[in-house]
């Protein structure tokens, strides 16, 4: 069982569920069709709004804590982005009564601290692309201790049946609403074992991956089933709770020296070994949580229920040789 007693489980679960009803909000005021292509400013918005909102509540319950977290205030601080700190600070003083723009700044800086010996990882809006299109996106949280995530949380707002999902290291992962009630189900990763059936959790984007060397690696494990395109760790989510099978990150080809950030995999990580699945590079080794904001010797990560995790790595093993 999930021990939500415990303080770290409670404000992980809590602050992701704070931080996704204020992003789904901005969502809402923000994102519209008539938005043009290059018009970022929703996400900015959110993103800085949802970090703000997650570094306060730290501060409010564990205060000697470190964050690690995407964003810095930098570019927030000159005075051609004066009306996007205000309005940041608009939606953050829904859930902080004393939001100002500079403590707004302080608490969005909390990210910027150094890894520590035990110390929280955020990511304020994963797949930003997908929250633009009004489609998937996540808000992940993890604890890192020791180099071992101990506690993470994805909050999907747009995936309904799953839309939070908590995992604790030994206690299982476990899926619910996002609003009130712990009303949490244990997940389970899919037992198919057949790679013909495998179901590919695929980027929708395909700058962050490498396109084709996936093509190439659904071939060489012979996999006939239809693959599920999604932006964010929600794939994390879909396969945690058996709505998938596999999920690479490959080094997109445009970008070589791009390296995993720990905010990117943390959660998701927790979230599908304690689902029951396994997640490794891309040689089989665990994922390196203690060399800084990167994993910073990673070139890919497998996922998978486990049952299939031999099998991809061979054919992973075939497409690089
Ligand atoms: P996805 O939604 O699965 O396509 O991936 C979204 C994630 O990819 C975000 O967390 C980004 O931080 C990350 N990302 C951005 N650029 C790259 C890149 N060139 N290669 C790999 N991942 C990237
Ligand atoms: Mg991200």
């Amino acid at each position: 069982m999930l021990n939500t007693d415990n303080p770290e489980i409670q404000f992980a679960v809590h602050a992701v569920r704070q931080a996704c009803s204020l992003v789904k909000q901005v969502q809402a005021e923000m994102v519209s069709p008539a938005l043009t292509k290059d018009d970022r400013s929703p996400v900015t918005v959110a993103d800085f709004a949802a970090q703000a909102l997650v570094g306060y509540l730290l501060d409010e319950n564990f205060p000697d804590d470190p964050m690690v977290g995407e964003e810095d205030s930098t570019v927030l601080q000159g005075s051609e982005e004066r009306l996007t700190l205000e309005r940041i600070t608009g939606f953050v003083s829904g859930y902080a009564a004393d939001a100002s723009p500079e403590r707004v700044c302080q608490w969005i800086d909390r990210g910027s601290a150094e890894t520590a010996p035990r110390f929280w990882t955020l990511d304020p809006i994963d797949g930003t692309k997908g929250f633009l299109r009004g489609d998937q996106y996540a808000v992940a949280l993890a604890l890192i201790e020791e180099g071992q995530v101990q506690v993470g949380v994805l909050g999907c707002p747009n995936l309904d049946s799953i839309a939070l999902v908590a995992a604790a290291r030994g206690q299982g992962a476990w899926a619910g609403s996002l609003d009130g009630t712990l009303d949490l189900g244990r997940l389970s990763v899919s037992r198919c074992a057949d790679p013909p059936q495998a179901r590919l959790l695929r980027s929708f984007e395909s700058g962050h991956t490498n396109v084709s060397q996936v093509d190439h690696f659904a071939e060489a494990l012979g996999v006939q089933a239809q693959p599920i395109r999604m932006d964010s760790q929600a794939k994390y989510a879909l396969l945690a709770a058996g709505q998938g099978e596999i999920y690479l990150r490959l080094l997109s080809p445009q970008r070589r020296g791009y390296r995993e950030k720990i905010w990117d995999q943390a959660a998701g990580s927790l979230v599908i070994e304690e689902a029951g699945g396994r997640v490794t590079d891309l040689d089989g080794n665990a994922l390196d949580f203690t060399r800084g904001r990167t994993l910073a010797d990673n070139r890919g990560i497998c996922a998978t229920n486990g049952y299939l995790h031999q099998a991809a790595l061979e054919a992973l093993r075939d497409i690089r040789a």
